[in-house]
């Protein structure tokens, strides 16, 4: 049974953190979590930000969706999960960094740059992916291409996240620092971006 697997890292979880640390987690449940870093990553199964960052429970606030997309500020992502994590991780839990973790060989990107948005079979899927509709595309094909959508949408995500005013506001005050970081699934390694210049290593 593939929940099987699920099953065997729950007890051995429960084993460290019920048994061996029970003073840490009675102190995240008695002082509640007061994460400084927010992490907006993709669903895919291999780019957990968790597991990337080895991250303790309490750490890191995050939220995943379809190829990590942030909306623009506005009535469209007025019913939206990820703005109502933005807004309470800026407004409520006040984290320090917002790292919009992206990653190479997304799904979510390869069906936006593969299927027909005349002709979308996926409604889901399609309609959230038609939120990057005026990415650059650098004009090129196949692999190259994909490479260039993924880095792309994490740039306009970035900008996005600055049409949230509150989040605006925190970050010309210097007490919120955004980060666009792309994980390269074959180096295992992190690209960030430097606007304007570019990307460079992590
Ligand atoms: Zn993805």
């Amino acid at each position: 049974m593939a929940i099987q697997s699920f099953l065997e890292g729950y007890k051995a979880f429960r084993e460290e953190f019920h048994r061996d640390r029970a003073n840490f987690f009675r102190a995240l449940v008695d002082r509640g979590q007061n994460p400084d870093v927010m992490v907006i990553a993709c669903s895919d199964s291999r780019v957990d930000p968790a597991i990337i960052g080895k991250a303790e429970p309490g750490e890191f606030f995050v939220v995943r969706n379809v190829a990590n997309l942030v909306l623009p500020y506005g009535s469209n992502s007025i019913y939206d999960g990820t703005s109502s994590a933005i807004e309470f991780a800026v407004r409520d839990l006040e984290v320090k960094d917002i790292i919009l973790l992206g990653h190479t060989h997304c799904g979510g990107i390869k069906r936006f740059c593969e299927c027909d948005q005349k002709n979308k079979e996926r409604v889901f899927v399609d309609n959230w992916m038609s939120n990057i509709e005026n990415v650059n595309d650098g004009g090129l094909e196949g692999e190259e291409r994909l490479r260039y959508v993924e880095k792309e949408s994490i740039k306009l995500s970035l900008g996005n996240l600055m049409t949230f005013p509150w989040l605006k506001e925190r970050v010309h005050e210097g007490k919120l620092d955004l980060h666009g970081w792309l994980f390269d699934l074959e180096k295992c390694a992190i690209l960030k971006y430097l606007a304007p210049y570019g990307w460079e290593n992590l």
